[in-house]
């Protein structure tokens, strides 16, 4: 039997889906971007994207720190996320749910008051979904599908030499939350008959908590970008960490990357927390993930434009293939090359 930590999870997945060739023309992209695309009718250039996410109770969210509200509300954004992705607008949501026995119906109302909630602010419909009981605990699996016009859409493919290299938001801060719940429940699990009195001490950190338990998909940022007149070349999500999103663009694009180690959007209280769990931040920002922030490539010529969109950093810049994926260290300029570390389903860290 081969250990399927020797394919990793996208070499897997590669595995899987390389013996299957579309037979619909409606069938326009299948596996290996963000969303599939699908067209609607003939001569239409109305396009439906589809994605579907999986969250896993003990592989992906522990509920001893996970309030259900905001478990609702993530799994609906990381679906929302790789609509945006795309640059199209998620529109209906599939909710499939296997319950164990823990769980009561309260529980499950606070699931959905979070779905609701996602549902609301992102203009989304609930059309269905299946639920089943779950021997192994709460599983989640959501299918968003999402709408574009041909010309808008934005695949992972696009991006091209000279091209900016441009992320929202700041990166890390999720990775660093879930390192403060990680370590405060470790205290509490060796707390004699888990003292009720120790309750952790989180203040200051209530942004990286909810950067990790309850992200948001950036629909504002496809609207700035709108309404700015910029089309990016090439985009995807930041769900496995910036190193693993940038070498998908690398492979699919057939380029290479240089990344500023000094432009890499960070929080304040990202590095100060970093500093005291003696991590390295740049390697947080790098292969952290569960940011949810969307990076993308843009032509030279925009780079006034995105210059005055709020949230959005140039960190670096598009290059031939040969050169490679790397990362400009600050101060020495040394380029080390990067290297997928991310979240990886079926291997260590
Ligand atoms: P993302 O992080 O953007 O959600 P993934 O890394 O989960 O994307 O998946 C990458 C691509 O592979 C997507 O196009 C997804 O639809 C496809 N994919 C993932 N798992 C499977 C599977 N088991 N069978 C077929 N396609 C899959
Ligand atoms: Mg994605």
């Amino acid at each position: 039997m081969t250990p399927i930590s020797e394919l990793g999870e996208f070499g897997l997945i590669r595995r899987l889906t390389e013996g299957f060739s579309p037979k619909n023309a409606s069938t326009l992209l299948g596996p290996g971007d963000d969303c599939a695309v699908l067209q609607c009718e003939e001569n239409s250039a109305r396009r439906l994207l589809l994605t579907s996410d999986m969250l896993m109770e003990g592989i992906h969210f522990d509920l001893v720190y996970s309030p259900l509200k905001h478990l609702g509300y993530k799994a609906a954004m990381v679906n929302f996320s790789d609509v945006y992705a795309m640059n199209g607008m998620p529109r209906q949501l599939l909710v499939n749910i296997a319950v164990g026995r823990k769980m009561g119906v309260e529980h499950l109302d606070e699931l959905y008051s979070g779905l609701r909630l996602a549902c609301d602010h992102h203009g989304v419909d609930l059309v269905g979904g299946d639920t089943s009981s779950s021997l192994t605990g709460l599983a989640l699996s959501l299918t968003c599908i999402g709408e574009c016009s041909e010309e808008s859409i934005a695949y992972r493919s696009g991006a091209k030499e000279t091209d900016l290299i441009c992320v929202s938001g700041n990166l890390g801060a999720a990775y660093m939350g879930l390192q403060l719940l990680e370590r405060e429940k470790q205290i509490f699990a060796s707390q004699p008959e888990n003292d009720v009195a120790a309750q952790p001490d989180f203040s200051g950190k209530e942004y990286l908590l909810e950067r990790f338990l309850k992200p948001e998909a950036r629909r504002d940022i496809i609207e700035a970008l709108k309404k700015a007149g910029i089309k990016p070349t090439a985009m995807i999500d930041v769900s496995d960490g910036l190193s693993s999103e940038l070498l998908h663009l690398c492979q699919q694009s057939g380029c290479g990357v240089r990344i500023y180690e000094e432009r890499l959007p960070l929080d304040y209280q990202t590095a100060v927390t970093a500093e005291e769990l003696n991590m390295n931040v740049t390697t947080c920002a790098l292969n952290g993930g569960e940011d949810y922030e969307l990076l993308f490539t843009v032509p030279l010529s925009m780079h006034d434009r995105i210059a005055a969109i709020d949230d959005v950093r140039e960190i670096g810049y598009v290059t031939r293939s040969e050169l490679g994926a790397c990362l400009i260290a600050r101060g020495s300029g040394e380029e080390i090359e990067l290297k997928a570390q991310g979240w990886q389903a079926f291997g260590k860290k």
